[in-house]
């Protein structure tokens, strides 16, 4: 799996021409976020396709954490048409284009990352996020 991400950090590196600077870098990635999140509330404003019901999310004392995690809510209903799907995907590569670009430019493996990431959450699993 972390071979993929090499292969992809490869692949952006070869590609990372008009965006070399680290300032271009970085107001990309937080440009793409926005990005994205505009293609999240597409599918709900334009689409229609999902609709967003939110309301404060309460963790219940008398429960423990696996029990909680039944109670509390994504506050998405309904599921992502194919055309918004393939939106949201889009802009998630970008994302991840960007954010991989900036690995390049730091020296650092976008595998690396991830690794250390995964390695964390499965040491620290369910407490992680706390
Ligand atoms: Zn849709």
């Amino acid at each position: 799996m972390s071979n993929e991400y090499s292969v992809f950090q490869d692949c952006v590196s070869n590609a990372q021409f008009r965006n070399k600077s680290i300032l271009d870098i970085v107001t990309k990635l937080s440009e793409q976020t926005a990005l994205l999140d505009r293609a999240v509330f597409k599918s709900v404003t334009h689409c229609g396709c999902i609709k967003i019901n939110a309301k404060k999310q309460v963790l219940r004392n008398d429960k423990t954490i696996e029990e909680n995690k039944f109670f509390l809510e994504s506050h998405l209903e309904g599921d992502l048409c194919p055309i918004c799907k393939e939106k949201i995907e889009e802009e998630m590569g970008d994302l991840m284009f960007y954010l991989a670009s900036l690995c390049e430019t730091l020296d650092i493996k976008l595998s690396d990352v991830i690794e250390q990431k995964t390695d964390y959450l499965k040491t620290l699993g369910k407490y992680s996020l706390l």
